[in-house]
């Protein structure tokens, strides 16, 4: 029965998760530009109203609004295979793989944590790591509005939870940022050119509120060698992708679940591994 909720759960917030990435970076350039017209001392354009709830949901080709039978996670990319009920456009698989990848993280929570407090925190962590992945991937972006609340909610889940490693969440932190900012630096020095962005210093320095700055560097690792792996991988199945930017925010984002998720046991093999 719980495990059965735990999916359920975990479905309808992954469906959440879906309205959250496509509407969150059009908000943000939407406010953008406001305060670009206003610093130019331009009139203010008249917009609808655009938030996570108005206007409901509608189909980006026709735009019909999808019947709410059709909006089930899941389910209702799948009863009308992956196609618009009116106009049969196609709609993307971000979809139902969001609300899947919801499910399993909350399983997975479940299974590790059981029910508690603690794991409700772990869970919220996985989901903003899930949105802020798919953010990255669709924009390029990592928004403020996600990754600092990320860290704020780390060092309180420290507070909370293992008030012993807070100083260690407070390092984490720190050094987290400082890592990226300092390979940012050295990279544009050399190469004149910028490998990545501060919303993954900012990602990085959540990680290491939520995971201690001794997690750091087996997080950068994983995400260095997730990252290596699909890199090549696109390149032998889609050369003409080669030398396209790759973001950096979903291999902080993997790395961080499986820090989270299953960091002990993996931390006991790197240790082990480096004496
Ligand atoms: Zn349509």
């Amino acid at each position: 029965m719980v495990w059965l909720l735990a999916a359920v759960l975990g479905l309808c917030l992954g469906s959440f998760l879906n309205v959250v990435i496509v509407r969150l970076p059009v908000m943000l350039m939407l406010g953008w530009r406001a305060e670009a017209r206003e610093a130019l001392e331009l009139p203010e354009e008249a917009s609808p109203r655009f938030n996570l709830l108005v206007p409901r949901s509608i189909c980006p080709q026709c735009e019909t609004p999808i019947a709410w039978h059709d909006n089930l996670p899941v389910i209702g990319w799948f009863k009308r295979r992956g196609r618009c009920a009116a106009c049969e456009a196609r709609i993307s698989p971000q979809y139902p793989l969001v609300e899947l990848a919801g499910a399993c993280l909350a399983l997975a929570v479940v299974a590790l944590y059981g029910v508690s407090w603690q794991g409700l925190f772990v869970f919220g962590a996985c989901l903003a790591l899930l949105a802020l992945a798919v953010i990255d991937l669709r924009t390029q972006l990592l928004p403020d509005v996600v990754t600092l609340p990320l860290l704020w909610a780390g060092l309180l889940y420290q507070l909370l939870f293992q008030p012993l490693l807070l100083p260690s969440a407070v390092i984490g932190a720190m050094a987290g940022y400082l890592a990226l900012w300092s390979v940012y630096w050295l990279f544009k020095l050399i190469t004149g050119k910028e490998g990545m962005g501060y919303g993954d210093f900012k990602l990085l320095a959540a990680l290491g509120a939520w995971l201690g700055w001794q997690s750091l560097p087996m997080v950068l690792i994983l995400s260095a060698g997730v990252g290596a792996i699909v890199g090549v991988a696109i390149q032998l199945a889609l050369p003409r992708m080669r030398g396209a930017p790759m973001p950096f925010g979903p291999f902080l984002a993997s790395a961080g679940w499986i820090a989270l998720l299953v960091g002990e046991p993996l931390m006991a093999v790197y240790v082990g591994m480096t004496l």
